[in-house]
C-alpha cells in the first residue's frame, strides 16, 4: 500500500484515533478465528441458496471469511495500511445513547446498542457507567484534525497520534474513545488503571467491542497504548479473539502489523 499519496491529504489531525501500545507481541498468530460474524457474511452469501428466511446461520467461517475490506463492514480492518473503502466512506450514525458530551456525539446503530449493554453491564457491576466523548468523524473532519497537527507538530509526529484521512477508524462510525461517568483521566493513558479502564479492558469484549490499541501492540497496531479507544466488531469477532487469545484485530485476521503508513 502506498502511502505517497495519502501525504497529499495530510492535513489535519486531531483526532486521537489511533491508541497505542507499547511492547510487541510476536507470537499472535491470527490465523484462524472460529467464529461467523452473522452481519458481515450474510451480505456476501451467495443468494442462490433456496434458503427462505434470512435467518442469521451461526455456522463458524474462517478469518478469511469475513468482510475486512469493505467500509460500511461491522468488521472493516481500518489501520495505516489498510485505508477506509472507499476512503470518503460515509455511514448511517445516530446519537449516542450513553453518557455522551453535549449532541455531539455519533454511531452507527449496532454500536450504539452494544454500547448500551456494555453500559448496563457496567452500571450493574461497578456502579460507574460509560461515558463517550469522541466518535463518529467525517473524512472532512479528520482532515481538518490531522492537517492541525501536522501544522502545529510536523508530520512525523502527527502521525503518532492522530489518523491520516481514510485511515480512522473513528469515520467507520463504530469507534468510540471513552471514559467512565465518574470522568477520571478522560483521554488519558492513566484511564486504564481506573477502575471504569480495567472493567472495559476486561468485559469489552462480551459486548463486542475491542479495546484496539491494547498496551504493548504499538509494532502491530501502529499506535501507542489507548485505553479508552474502542471499537465495536460484534460479539462473534470478540468471542473467537478471545478464544484464541488474539489481543489485535490484525493478528486476528492475519494481515499482518501496521506500524505506519509504508514506503
Ligand atoms: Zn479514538
Amino acid at each position: 500500500m502506498r502511502t505517497g499519496m495519502l501525504a497529499a491529504a495530510i492535513t489535519t489531525g486531531l483526532v486521537l484515533s489511533g491508541c497505542s501500545a507499547s511492547e510487541p507481541s510476536p507470537s499472535q498468530s491470527a490465523a484462524q478465528p472460529a467464529a461467523a460474524e452473522p452481519t458481515a457474511t450474510a451480505a456476501q452469501r451467495p443468494s442462490a441458496t433456496p434458503t427462505p428466511t434470512p435467518t442469521p446461520t451461526p455456522e463458524p467461517l474462517p478469518a478469511e471469511q469475513w468482510d475486512i475490506d469493505t467500509g460500511s463492514s461491522i468488521t472493516a480492518l481500518v489501520n495505516k495500511r489498510r485505508p477506509l473503502q472507499p476512503q470518503d466512506y460515509l455511514p448511517e450514525v445516530v446519537p449516542v445513547t450513553v453518557s455522551a458530551d453535549a449532541g455531539e456525539e455519533f454511531v452507527r446503530p449496532e454500536a450504539d446498542a452494544a454500547l448500551v449493554e456494555l453500559d448496563a453491564a457496567m452500571r450493574a457491576e461497578l456502579g460507574e457507567g460509560v461515558h463517550v466523548f469522541s466518535s463518529y468523524r467525517s473524512f472532512q473532519r479528520q482532515t481538518t484534525l490531522y492537517n492541525g497537527y501536522v501544522a502545529q507538530h510536523g508530520q512525523a509526529r502527527a502521525d503518532t497520534t492522530s489518523a491520516r484521512p481514510g485511515h480512522s477508524e473513528h469515520q467507520t462510525g463504530l469507534a468510540v474513545d471513552v471514559v467512565g461517568t465518574g470522568g477520571a483521566c478522560r483521554l488519558d493513558a492513566c484511564f486504564g488503571d481506573t477502575a471504569a479502564g480495567r472493567w472495559i479492558a476486561e468485559h469489552a469484549w462480551e459486548h463486542g467491542w475491542v479495546v484496539r490499541y491494547p498496551r504493548g501492540e504499538d509494532a502491530v497496531t501502529g499506535y501507542a497504548w489507548e485505553p479508552w479507544h474502542l471499537r465495536y466488531v460484534g460479539a462473534d469477532v470478540t468471542a473467537a479473539m478471545q478464544e484464541e487469545g488474539a489481543t489485535t484485530l490484525e493478528a486476528f485476521f492475519g494481515t499482518g502489523a501496521a506500524p505506519d503508513y509504508g514506503g
